[in-house]
């Protein structure tokens, strides 16, 4: 079916880059490794949400909504594009945030993306880790209805059938800058965690028989749990597209071996990766997401899972504006400072 059947805010800057990425692929000595920049998708810094937002908020405002809430981590990247959007359509918008790392540090806290949901206008209330947040999200809704207001609730990392479909169409685009060059690739890899982006992109391979393996790099649950939550999610979004049954529980792939001591908490791998990116490619990661997949897809390369010869699309999912909340997790660039000549 066609996406242009869905209700849809254009707001993202699309189609986003897609780039070679030399020097690392020259360090890592292996495939052709290429980045897909969805981190440049423009609505208060990019990332991935903004797709998935432009239906979300679509749906929203054909529903007559006056109001959205959503809940996410307190780092969340998504709370963050959805108070901006909140912003740029004039909605009121109001974030639950859940405390998943116990940091207590004031960066963590304040800065990164929760000074810029507080500057986009949002609210934003704290809950202990392992609050029931979904139910928390429901009551606060009721309570604003009982007000008059016609609110929205977006599930966390806007990861719905219709948030899936932004994913659809990151894929079908993908598609496109591929025929446009006469460029075959053999692998799209990327950080999965809320499931919406691998759900919508596999949905979209397969709906167009694209042949592109996509492989999922964990940031939270273990591996049979993320990929039943994609493959449920995928299966609803091919429905929703008219294409149901187009995804096979084989087709969704996700590796966990890289999430570490858990979500939010910073790898030594993670951190060499966005080293890595930062000193050979220029391109910011986040410690959270791009950073865990980024270590994924250097680690595989390394122990010849990827192979010289093939070609390989990593997907920025966004983020790096988390790093301001991580800024004890680095040496501030200590080796850097130095008396010059
Ligand atoms: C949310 C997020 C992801 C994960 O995407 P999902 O659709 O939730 O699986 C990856 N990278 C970044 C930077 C994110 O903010």
């Amino acid at each position: 079916m066609l996406l242009a059947h869905f209700p849809r805010v254009f707001l993202a800057h699309l189609p986003t880059p897609l780039e070679k990425m030399d020097r690392l692929s020259k360090e890592l000595g292996g495939p052709e490794v290429w980045i897909k920049r969805d981190d440049c998708t423009g609505v208060s810094t990019g990332g991935n949400k903004t797709r998935k937002l432009e239906f979300v908020f679509g749906e929203a405002l054909a529903a007559g909504c006056d109001t959205v809430i959503t809940q996410g981590a307190t780092q969340s990247n998504h709370a963050r594009q959805t108070a901006a959007f909140a912003a740029k359509l004039g909605l009121q918008c109001h974030i639950l945030l859940e405390d998943r790392t116990g940091s207590n540090a004031d960066d963590y806290n304040n800065s990164g993306n929760v000074l810029l949901d507080h500057l986009h206008g949002a609210t934003t209330t704290k809950f202990a880790g392992g609050t029931d947040m979904p139910a928390e999200m429901e009551a606060a809704a009721e309570r604003l209805r009982a007000k008059g207001h016609k609110v929205a609730t977006i599930p966390g990392g806007a990861s719905n059938p219709t948030g899936a479909l932004g994913y659809v169409n990151c894929a079908f685009e993908l598609i496109g800058q591929l025929n446009d060059r006469g460029m075959v690739i053999d692998h799209l890899v990327h950080a999965t965690g809320s499931a919406g982006t691998q759900a919508g992109l596999i949905t979209g391979i397969k709906a167009a028989n694209a042949g592109i393996s996509l492989l999922g790099i964990g940031t939270r649950s273990p591996k049979a749990k993320q990929e039943e939550n994609v493959f449920k999610l995928a299966q609803l979004t091919a429905e929703k597209l008219g294409a149901p049954g187009v995804v096979t529980r084989e087709d969704v792939v996700a590796n966990t071996d890289y999430v570490g001591d858990g979500y939010g908490i910073p790898t030594e791998s993670g951190l060499e990766a966005i080293a890595m990116f930062a000193e050979l490619e220029g391109i910011l990661l986040d410690p959270v997401y791009s950073a865990k997949g980024a270590a994924g897809l250097i680690d595989l390369i390394r122990k010849g899972h990827f192979k010289k010869g093939e070609r390989i699309v990593f997907l920025h999912t966004g983020g790096s504006v988390g790093l301001f909340g991580y800024t004890g997790s680095f040496d501030h660039g200590a080796r850097q400072v130095a008396q010059v000549g």
